[in-house]
């Protein structure tokens, strides 16, 4: 099935638009099953399962950390981590910045908005991005590669592409702003139930777990 779903997708997707596998709560043998496909990039979202899976299984996996990341697990996601798309607090970017300069590493980003209409959703506010993004130089160990989001948990179409517009305003006015951040150019937006519309709206990279692995037993 892995294989299947994976291959559908991949037809579907533009060429321009990167798959990120979401393999969260998956075991590893999942993964090999859509490696073995050829993709090379996934998603994790713990902390402590990313880093198991990161020392198991091969090297030229392109991992991106996507879930909620606390400043005393930096240790287990940062080592393996191409890109942490999850990015919510000012504490964390402080912490992550620090972990670079102790680890003379610099990490790549992106910030989390929060578009949806949740109030537990995670994420910064459009003036917080622009604020911090207009003092990138003081995370010298940081690169800000763009923005990550998620919509609104609901079936409603018109919602759902309303978030997604929001982000890509957003977005394209922090290029606009802040034309020396030459890294700034990744939208991460859509997830298996809206990665279709996510397309309209400019996105270069797409989180798909659910459509790929199957349900998930962690809820
Ligand atoms: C779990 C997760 C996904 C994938 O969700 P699916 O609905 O299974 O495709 C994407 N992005 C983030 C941030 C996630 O936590």
């Amino acid at each position: 099935m892995i294989a299947l779903n994976l291959n559908a997708i991949l037809k579907e997707l533009p060429s321009g638009v990167k798959l990120v596998a979401v393999s969260k709560f998956h075991p590893s043998e999942a993964i090999l099953e859509a490696y073995d496909e050829g993709q090379r990039c996934f998603g994790e979202s713990r902390p402590q399962e990313f880093a198991v899976k990161a020392v198991q299984l091969p090297r030229d996996i392109e991992w991106h950390f996507i879930g909620h990341l606390q400043t005393n697990k930096l240790k287990l996601v940062l080592p393996y981590a191409s890109l942490v798309e999850s990015i919510d607090t000012v504490h964390l970017l402080d912490a992550v910045n620090a972990w670079g300069e102790k680890n003379s590493r610099t990490i790549k980003v992106l910030l989390e908005v929060h578009i949806g209409a949740e109030e537990t959703k995670q994420g910064f506010s459009p003036s917080e991005v622009k604020e911090i993004l207009g003092r990138a130089g003081d995370y010298p160990c940081v690169r800000f590669c763009g923005l990550m989001g998620m919509a609104s948990h609901t079936d409603d179409e018109a919602s759902i592409r309303a978030d997604f517009s929001r982000i890509k305003t957003l977005f394209d006015e922090c290029r606009d702003a802040f034309p020396g951040l030459v890294e700034f150019g990744q939208l991460s937006i859509g997830m298996s139930d809206d990665w279709r519309y996510a397309l309209d709206y400019g996105c270069t990279e797409v989180r798909i777990g659910t459509a790929i692995f199957g349900l998930r037993n962690n809820i």
